[in-house]
């Protein structure tokens, strides 16, 4: 498990608590991406997940922020996942990314 920063939204999000935390390839095609095309592949939090399987059943997990932590949005792409598996500040090295929180 650890912290990511979704490349749709730019929240910080657990890769524990999402469908899309890890980039994987050949992934994408058990989901529905219809009107979000844009997103397949990228790393998404939950709520910027498609809602669906590809065989139209429902993801529990996706579509809505899964509300085990606070939402916290960050600028975009200014973050990466470190060696101990925290949000690090690319310029300041900081994991306490909190401090850097936008409004959405
Ligand atoms: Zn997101």
């Amino acid at each position: 498990m650890s912290l990511f920063q979704c490349q749709h939204c730019g929240c910080c999000e657990n890769t524990a608590l999402t469908n899309h935390g890890w980039p994987y390839k050949g992934w994408e095609k058990h989901f529905d991406w219809t009107g979000i095309e844009n997103r397949k592949g990228m790393q998404l939090c939950s709520a910027c997940s498609p809602t669906n399987y590809s065989d139209g059943k429902s993801c529990s997990k996706s579509g809505r922020w899964h509300e085990q932590f606070e939402r916290v949005y960050l600028p975009q792409g200014e973050f990466f996942t470190n060696k101990t598996g925290n949000l690090e500040h690319r310029e300041t090295g900081s994991e306490d990314f909190r401090q850097f929180r936008i409004e959405p």
